[in-house]
């Protein structure tokens, strides 16, 4: 195989694909190998003709924030008869083109599965027919095939993520919260139906995120007959807690455990009867398509076109087609049909009624999300049971707003409840906690938290030293708080480390503690991510393609400043999400000679046509090298050539609802936080910890082992594994020396 690179996006479209093309463009590219669009889908490759064309450098500029797909998509039957894939190999075999990377779900990637096996035969059957010649057939004896899933429903096998699935939840979540707020003003009902025939991840998601009351999915129907007065004994339940609305979340899979489908008009029907009022049926349709990518979805789509490339690249001839995921925060590669065959598995169990399968099948954290849904939609308020010794837990909030807090500090409150235990609300963090500043949260004061930004019980950044310590162990004594969340950043572990050594001096420290990782600038050891992080990202993804379109009709460089202290990652994932010129990171510094580079390097650009330029900064990358003092020497030394303006983003990005991510990983990690205080405060042990995400699972490490991870000069974990993804960055914002930028001229 010496042929050119074809790319397609197939089936349904989804957010991030644009992403998607735009990595598999430029890595293509930067290995100096050209690369051709297959212009809507398969209908494209069997059309041939200008729906097969050269893609340069620039043709894939300007499109991350756009949704849907640039290079069009289809669905085409002429691609499922063996003769509409003879013809599409004839095309490919004229353009050259012997490797393909497939951006689409499970039916495309079957196609590409197909195409792959037949491919020998069908240049066979063109030699043989006349219809490619024999030394071109000769130079092209396999095809080579690279998946990737863009999908919103978040269904297939072999990714934790498929590209679109993290936008359409933004846009569920979105929807969800409006709809809540009018149902609670009129103490309504509401059924919202979502897209997901045979997977329920949407709903699901969408309704941990809101804190909806009920959701109905394929892959675990209720598990009575009756599951209509169980619904309805739930909603019940909950407006006598207090609350003023009911949602009810339903995957348009739904089904009962006989096979039969649950329509939104009969949820509607059945809540009305029975609660008598008003119920309200929204159908999210296609609005979940829609709109412009996440930051996660840009960066997934990014990350795996990339991959994509390297993997064909280094492919030997013949090789099985292969799909790329994620798994956590890894790239991983997996034989395209086997995970084509175990998501169809999915499909056959759901329709066998063999539910325990199909939850099984769909994997770990989808299974415990769904329990933790059910905790929440089940959790109310109860007295302990007979001989069950309540425990009084405490929830403070420390270190800079985050949002996601407020998410965490609700799902903990609930939980804690519903076990029977008296929660504490500690108002703003270790401060007040010295000053005994406690208030006993019930079922109803965390109502609505789910989707509120900032910190309702108050934080501060106060790390305790002398007579605070003495305040603070008074206060746990006279409040007989015998468990303590810490939800919080830097500030908040620094803290609760110190009371852990602390114990020896003051033996009312000697309670167990958990921290959970709430800051957006990503800095917190034991976890990957900390919540927050994501709203953030998606703050400044926002504001910096405002800046962009404020610039279109002036020859412009921006230098946006985001925060995050010591710790790039806000700065590089942005500038991964937006496409920008250059990031700045504290942890790589910034000298003089860089800042010479990076301006001849912008003159250079405009002088051949480039019209915007973004450059994005850590705000500690150099603290001499200010962003202000960056914008006088670029707009200096790019004399002519473009004018320069910064914007430093500030408290936007520490201020949005929370995304749905942030939201799910906050109600996930409280809830293990409160079974792990449970645990160790029923049996008096003190063993603390801080808990995070690891490879996409939940894990505690001991709050002992904090210096061994943290960096505590720097404020920042020893090892980022974020770091590895500068290469990509790198490369796919400017083109290297060896990169041809222009397109090849079509055959
Ligand atoms: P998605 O890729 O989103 O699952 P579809 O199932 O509609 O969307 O598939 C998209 C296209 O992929 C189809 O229109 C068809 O051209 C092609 N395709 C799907 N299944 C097959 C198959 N078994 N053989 C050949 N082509 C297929």
């Amino acid at each position: 195989m010496s042929g050119r690179i074809g790319v397609l996006t197939s089936g349904g479209d989804a957010q991030g694909m644009n992403a998607a093309l735009r990595a598999v463009v430029r890595t293509a590219l930067h290995h100096g190998v050209d690369v051709f669009a297959i212009c809507e889908g398969y209908r494209g490759m069997v059309e041939g003709a200008d729906r097969i064309r050269p893609l340069g450098w620039e043709s894939v500029g300007g499109i991350l924030h756009r949704g849907g797909t640039v290079i069009g998509t289809a669905r085409c039957e002429a691609f499922q008869t063996r003769d509409g894939r003879l013809t599409a190999a004839e095309n490919l075999v004229r353009h050259d083109i012997d490797r393909l990377v497939v951006i689409g779900g499970d039916g495309s990637l079957t196609g590409a599965h197909v195409f792959w096996q037949e491919w020998p035969s069908l240049v066979g059957e063109l030699v043989q027919s006349g219809r490619a010649a024999a030394d071109a057939a000769a130079r092209h004896p396999h095809l080579g095939i690279v998946g990737l899933v863009g999908s919103i429903d978040n269904d297939m096998f072999g990714t934790d993520m498929t590209i679109g699935a993290d936008t359409a939840l933004h846009r569920i979540t979105e929807a969800i919260d409006a709809i809540s707020s009018t149902a609670a003003s009129h103490q309504r009902s509401f059924v919202v139906k979502v897209m997901g025939r045979n997977c329920g991840y949407l709903a699901l998601m969408g309704a941990l995120s809101t804190g909806a009351d009920w959701v109905l999915i394929p892959e675990s129907p209720p598990d009575v007959d009756d599951w209509e007065r169980v619904m309805c004994e739930r909603l019940e339940a909950g407006r006598r807690a207090g609350r003023r609305d009911s949602i009810v979340v339903l995957a348009e899979g739904a089904r009962d455990r006989h096979g039969k489908t649950i329509g939104s008009s009969y949820v509607q029907k059945v809540v009305e009867e029975r609660m008598k009022e008003e119920v309200r049926v929204t159908v999210l349709g296609h609005v979940q398509r829609g709109g412009s990518p996440s930051a996660f979805d840009r960066n997934l789509g990014t990350i795996m076109g990339h991959a994509a490339v390297e993997a064909i690249l280094a492919a030997p001839p013949a090789a099985e087609p292969q799909l790329i995921g994620m798994r956590g925060n890894r790239v991983v590669t997996s034989p395209l049909m086997d995970c084509v065959e175990k998501t169809h598995e999915v499909a056959r169990a759901i329709a066998a009624g063999d539910f325990e399968k199909a939850m099984g099948l769909r994997g770990r954290s989808f299974g415990e999300a769904f329990r933790t849904l059910r905790t929440f939609v089940r959790a109310m308020p109860r007295a302990p049971e007979v001989g069950q010794r309540s425990l009084r837990l405490a929830v403070l909030n420390a270190g800079a707003p985050s949002p996601g807090m407020n998410t965490a500090a609700r799902a903990a409150v609930r939980l804690g409840i519903d076990r029977g235990h008296v929660m504490l609300g500690i108002v703003n963090g270790f401060a007040g906690l010295a000053e005994g500043k406690t208030r006993e949260l019930d079922w109803m004061s965390v109502n609505g938290w789910a989707s509120m930004g900032g910190s309702e019980l108050g934080t501060s950044r106060k790390v305790p030293k002398g007579g605070e310590l003495y305040a603070i162990a008074r206060a746990i004594e006279e409040q007989r708080i015998q468990g303590l969340l810490v939800i919080g950043g830097w500030s908040g572990y620094e803290a609760a480390y110190r009371l852990s050594r602390e114990r020896a001096n003051f033996p009312a420290f000697g309670v167990p503690i958990v921290c959970l990782p709430a800051a957006i600038g990503n800095n917190l050891p034991g976890s990957e991510l900390a919540i927050g992080a994501d709203t953030a990202l998606n703050c400044i993804v926002e504001a910096v393609d405002k800046i962009k379109r404020s610039a279109v009709a002036a020859r412009r460089v921006f230098v946006v400043e985001v925060m995050g202290r010591n710790c790039g990652y806000l700065a590089l994932m942005s500038g991964l999400a937006t496409g920008a010129e250059r990031v700045y990171l504290n942890e790589e510094g910034v000298t003089l000679s860089d800042l010479v580079t990076d301006v001849e390097s912008l003159s250079r650009g405009f002088r051949e046509g480039k019209r915007l330029g973004v450059m994005i900064r850590n705000e500690n990358c150099n603290l001499v090298y200010t962003t202000g003092f960056m914008c006088a020497l670029f707009e200096e030394e790019g004399g002519d050539a473009f004018d320069v303006r910064q914007a430093i983003l500030g408290h936007l990005q520490q201020g949005g609802d929370p995304s749905p991510f942030d939201r799910i990983q906050a109600s996930r990690l409280a809830t293990r936080s409160v079974d792990f205080l449970v645990e160790q405060a029923s049996r008096g042990s003190s063993e603390s910890a801080f808990i995070g995400l690891q490879g996409g699972k939940i894990q505690l490490v001991p709050l002992e082992d904090f210096p061994r991870h943290a960096d505590e000069a720097k404020q920042r974990p020893k090892t980022q594994w974020w770091l590895d993804l500068r290469p990509i960055a790198h490369l796919l914002a400017q083109p290297g020396p060896g990169a041809s930028t222009k397109p090849s001229t079509a055959s």
